[in-house]
């Protein structure tokens, strides 16, 4: 198959280009979107055999649920069945944007889409080309992240195209996603609403509609949202994250050891620290000290730059947890699996240490 690339404007997408695009997508073909948090893989959300080629294209295993996208609110009721009052209040507050609710699934959307289960996760996207595509299509548009599986979710039309060329049939390229990281997931199918994946609509904006929020554990995120786990988030290189007050300076020291050992290191870390860091560190930028929304539209492309330059480890510093720095802090620390080192400020210079980590 060939795959098309056609670029859009992301305000104003030609609507002939769109009309095509649904088509396609009406038909039960593959067509590759950005929005707003990342690109996805978008195809008819009616059509089991549809479905079914997305899990094909990103080599996805079927247990892993596609995230539904609809073009206005009222569509919930198509996707899912005895809607909670508290989704109607939460989608009217923030869709179209980053929020996908997971509710109970409509018989009109095939078992496929929600990898068998009886609940379904819908979003309404704010990207102009997404919502444009999803009205010319004229059905609700399933879309997970438009990467082969076990890659990084893509955030530009030419990440899209190095996992899946050859594979879709369409790739609309309307630049850069301009948040960088995927949705916040909440799931409204228990006793209260629990987050299963943070995303750029953060904890205390939800507690101001629902009241009581819970963050799920890694456990329990593994057992009730599958694409949750742990390796999903992560670059082929082995990561190391370095977290707390003093982080800075021991991170600085690891690279120093790591490059005496003879690795080839990475650094995934504001512009400043890359600036400090070593010559023969290969360094990427995550923008500003303290830019939490530049280090969130930065982080996946600069992982996929440190890949691309074949680094076998790459050592970061934890943003702080407010803001985007919470959905990077969750993805950084599952791409680390394990790999994340405390540390507290230090007391005086000549007191860093490097852990010992293998
Ligand atoms: P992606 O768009 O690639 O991040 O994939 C969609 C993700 O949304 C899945 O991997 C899950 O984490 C989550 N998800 C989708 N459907 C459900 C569901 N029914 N229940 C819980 N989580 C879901
Ligand atoms: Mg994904």
């Amino acid at each position: 198959m060939r795959t098309r690339v056609i670029a859009v404007d992301p305000l104003a997408p030609d609507p002939a280009v769109i009309r095509t695009a649904g088509r396609l997508i009406r038909r039960g073909r593959l067509v590759a979107f950005p929005t707003e948090t990342v690109y996805g893989l978008g195809a008819n959300a009616r059509g089991e055999r549809a479905c079914a080629r997305v899990f094909e294209a990103k080599g996805r295993p079927a247990e892993d649920p596609l995230i539904v996208h609809i073009a206005s609110v009222e569509a919930m009721a198509e996707v899912g069945r005895e809607i909670p009052d508290v989704a109607w209040l939460l989608a009217t507050r923030f869709w179209p944007g980053p929020l996908t609710l997971v509710i109970k699934r409509s018989g009109r959307i095939p078992r496929g889409v929600s990898a068998g289960g009886d609940t379904v996760a819908v979003r309404l996207p704010a990207h102009p080309v997404a919502r444009a595509l999803i009205e010319a299509a004229g059905c609700p548009i399933a879309a997970p992240s438009a990467n082969r599986f076990g890659h990084v979710s893509p955030t530009r039309a030419d990440h899209v195209r190095a996992d899946l060329d050859g594979r879709i049939d369409l790739i609309l390229d309307g630049g850069p996603s301009p948040l960088g990281v995927e949705s916040t997931v909440l799931d409204l199918t228990g006793p209260s609403p629990v987050v299963l994946r943070p995303g750029a609509v953060s904890i205390d904006q939800l507690r101001e509609i629902v009241g009581c929020v819970t963050v799920a554990t890694p456990s329990r995120q593994h057992a009730h949202s599958p694409g949750t786990a742990t390796r999903h988030y992560a670059p082929r290189a082995r990561l190391e994250a370095f977290d707390g007050p003093g982080a800075r300076d021991v991170a600085m020291a690891r690279v120093r050891a790591l490059l005496t050992e003879g690795h080839r290191v990475g650094v995934l870390a504001d512009d400043e620290f890359v600036a400090d860091a070593p010559a023969a560190a290969i360094g990427t930028s995550l923008g500003q000290r303290n830019d939490s929304a530049a280090a969130a539209r930065l982080l996946y492309g600069a992982m996929r730059h440190l890949d691309s330059l074949a680094v076998d480890v790459i050592v970061t510093v934890l943003p702080r947890d407010e803001g985007l720095g919470r959905a990077i802090r969750d993805r950084l620390n599952r791409a680390a699996e394990g790999r994340v080192i405390h540390v507290p400020a230090l007391a005086a210079a000549g007191q860093e240490r490097t852990p010992a980590l293998g």
